[in-house]
């Protein structure tokens, strides 16, 4: 009998003997039921059981299913921004393109020099910018291309050779150097001849070889390079009649100024020979002044030359040292020269040249002292050269003018208190003798504490 059924059985008739015999049919067909709907119950639980974990089952696979697509939309969307990021690079390389032939087009276009190109076999021009079909009087672009090439350049160049050969060879040249720059005679289509600077350039367009050229007309500027030449001509001229002209008379004031001085013409009062001694003075810098502008151009002109012979450097230095004691007594300067240990050998040089180096650095030392300071010379032999240096304790040179120093009428800022008229060449002249000997000149400064200027020449 169920249990269940049992005890209700139980709890109604106190036992299960106190059934009445004519229910018992029934409590048969009540168990059975109970039995039945428990089995029901346990196979519905059973298939329940199945169903849920069917269902939990089912679930987890939705929801690896779920993150699955979850990671494929995000992988799609990558890809997506991904190909919209290329996209737009495309787009923006493409606008950057467009640009940028759209600014060599504006500067083909706008050129003020000629801009043409010239394409094999035949090197004709195949096009050109406004500025060529001007240059050339070309009505428009066919007008310019279809000119044969021999209509645009006279037959012959300037110097000679024809046109024909000598483009080949400019040709063949940018072709082989990639670019070839020359000067050319063109001719527009109205026949009149005019001067260009022309660079031809070797273009290689992804394999496809042409030429371009760039044509600058110079007609003007080069009659304007003609007339500085001729004006510098001029004034090279103008200089050296005057300078050549007042050194005559020049010297013959100081001859006759000496000889008065000699004294072998009569006494003189103290005064007057001081009057005499600044004028024979101021007449002896102009003589100087002069010679330096002589030889600057000489030099400018390429009229110097060297006229060696067989000589001592000290023997020169002696030669100065007279007029640097005298010029030293008279600014009250402590000088002292201190010779070689040993003799120096003999030298081959330019002995005027030299002295005047001697003489330039010497003055210089000299002038840019201060009464009362020092000036010491020293020359000494080093490695197969002789080497001359001159010390003095002047205004020195500012840091950022040494650079300058040896150019022609260069002064330095503070030069003009200690000397005001000074020209500004003879360290430049130095500095060409001492070159033109195979030597160096150079030096050090400290502004306000003194310079020390020094040139070597080489032994042999
Ligand atoms: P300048 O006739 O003016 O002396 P230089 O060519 O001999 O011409 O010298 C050029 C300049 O170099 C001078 O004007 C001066 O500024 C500077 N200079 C040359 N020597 C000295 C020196 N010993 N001390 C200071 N400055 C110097």
């Amino acid at each position: 009998m169920h249990k269940k059924l049992e005890q209700q059985l139980r709890t109604l008739f106190g036992s299960l003997d106190a059934i009445p015999p004519a229910c018992l049919p029934m409590v048969d067909i009540v168990s059975k039921t109970y039995q039945d709907v428990d089995d029901d119950r346990v196979l519905l639980e059973r298939s329940l059981e199945i169903m849920s974990r069917d269902i939990v089952e089912k679930y987890q696979d939705l929801q690896a299913e779920i993150i699955l697509i979850r990671k494929r939309t995000k992988e799609l969307e990558d890809t997506k921004s991904a190909m919209l990021n290329v996209l737009e690079d495309e787009q923006q390389a493409k606008q950057r393109l467009k640009n940028s032939e759209l600014r060599f087009r504006t500067l083909f276009e706008s050129s003020q020099d000629a801009i043409m190109t010239l394409e094999p076999p035949t090197w004709a021009f195949t096009s050109g910018n406004p500025a060529a079909l001007k240059m050339f009087l070309a009505k428009d672009q066919s007008d310019f291309v279809s000119a044969e090439p021999w209509k645009l350049s006279p037959e012959r160049q300037p110097d000679g050779t024809s046109s024909a050969d000598k483009a080949k060879q400019m040709i063949e040249s940018a072709l082989h150097d990639g670019s070839k720059y020359f000067e050319w005679t063109h001719r527009r289509l109205n026949g009149e001849d005019f001067v260009v600077t022309v660079l031809l350039t070797r273009v290689d367009l992804g394999g496809e070889i042409f030429l371009q050229a760039t044509v600058r007309d110079i007609t003007e500027s080069k009659k304007v390079n003609e007339r500085v030449k001729e004006l510098d001509t001029l004034r090279a001229k103008f200089i050296s009649i005057v300078s050549h002209q007042l050194r005559t008379p020049l010297n013959v004031i100081r001859w006759n100024l000496e000889e008065l001085l000699s004294l072998q013409l009569g006494t003189l009062a103290v005064a007057q020979r001081e009057f005499l001694r600044i004028t024979y003075d101021a007449n002896l810098e102009v003589i100087n002044r002069i010679h330096d502008l002589l030889t600057a151009m000489d030099i400018e002109e390429g009229r110097m030359t060297l006229t060696r012979e067989e000589t001592s450097l000290e023997s020169l230095w002696n030669s100065v040292m007279a007029d640097w004691k005298r010029a030293c007594d008279v600014k009250e300067l402590a000088c002292a020269y201190r010779s070689p240990k040993t003799p120096l050998p003999g030298m081959s040089v330019d002995a005027d040249k030299i002295r005047l180096v001697f003489t330039k650095l010497m003055e210089n030392a000299v002038s840019y002292t201060p009464n009362k300071g020092k000036v010491k010379a020293e020359m000494t032999q080093v490695d197969g050269r002789i080497r001359f240096e001159i010390s003095d304790t002047g205004i020195g040179i500012p840091k950022v003018e040494q650079g300058r120093i040896f150019t022609q009428f260069y002064r330095a800022s503070n030069a003009s208190t200690m000397k005001p008229d000074a020209s500004g060449l003879g360290l430049s002249i130095a500095k060409f003798f001492v070159e033109l000997h195979d030597g160096k000149i150079g030096f050090t400064s400290v502004e306000g504490k003194g310079s020390t200027f020094w040139f070597e020449l080489p032994i042999s």
